[in-house]
């Protein structure tokens, strides 16, 4: 993200992209203001919240009027470094790994896995949809030049941490960890876990344990701060 949010609430930050991809939306079928109660109603983010949120892009909405879907598409745009590629790293091309590959994350934003590693012999030097498949052992001499920030990590647990300290010295800030394994990184590198076995039983117990009006709009994560 660019300089200019700096001041902007992390769970507000961590919103940005939901809201983009609805705006964009809404920009392609040629709408050119939208409510909060409408947003509200597509993003599941109480109004309130996306008041709030909005107030810090600098967009006012206005009684009767709404957003202007414009200023709010050229806000994000730049905010989120639209305009810039993400290039990506990927370590560990198992079942998850593999998945992302095919994924690849080009149809919805500028993000795209450049070049992924390995340790299984058999799928070193393979290409998965266009992406090469590297050795670890290469992992610091492939990455060396290539302006890559950004690693997404679908290794076992064992091996998190040891390819985490690599990754951080050639120079990764950001790291999209799916293993279940806790990550220890010195505080200017930013660690975002998910775990998918935790979510869904997460998502079960809740379903156990807590009555409808309890649930209703607490997509976790984006609405709790
Ligand atoms: P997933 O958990 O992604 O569904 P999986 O069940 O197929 O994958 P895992 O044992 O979790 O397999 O391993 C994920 C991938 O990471 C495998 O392809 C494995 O060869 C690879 N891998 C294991 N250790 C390392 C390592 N140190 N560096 C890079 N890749 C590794």
């Amino acid at each position: 993200m660019n300089q200019d949010t700096t001041k902007i609430p992390q769970a507000t930050a961590k919103r940005l992209p939901l809201y983009y991809r609805f705006i964009k939306n809404l920009y392609s079928s040629g709408k050119q203001r939208v409510s909060s109660k409408e947003l509200s109603e597509a993003v599941k983010v109480d109004s309130a919240t996306i008041r709030r949120d909005f107030s810090y892009f600098g967009a006012l909405g206005k009684k009767g009027y709404g957003y202007n879907v414009n200023y709010l598409l050229s806000f994000f745009r730049k905010t989120l470094d639209q305009d810039a590629l993400t290039k990506v790293v990927l370590i560990g091309v198992g079942n998850l790994g593999t998945a992302f590959l095919h994924y690849n994350f080009i149809k919805n934003n500028n993000t795209k896995i450049e070049m992924a590693f390995e340790v299984d012999e058999k799928k070193v030097g393979t290409q998965i949809s266009d992406v090469p498949v590297f050795h670890l052992d290469d992992l610091e001499e492939k990455l060396l030049g290539h302006d890559i920030e950004v690693a997404i990590l679908t290794v076992p647990a064992s091996s998190a941490q040891n390819i985490t300290d690599r990754l951080v010295s050639s120079n990764i800030k950001g790291i999209l960890n799916f293993t279940p394994a806790r990550l220890t990184v010195p505080d200017h590198i930013r660690v975002h876990h998910i775990d998918l076995a935790v979510e869904l039983q997460s998502l079960v117990y809740f379903l156990k344990h807590y009555s409808e009006d309890d649930t209703e709009m607490s997509q976790d994560g984006i609405i709790t701060e």
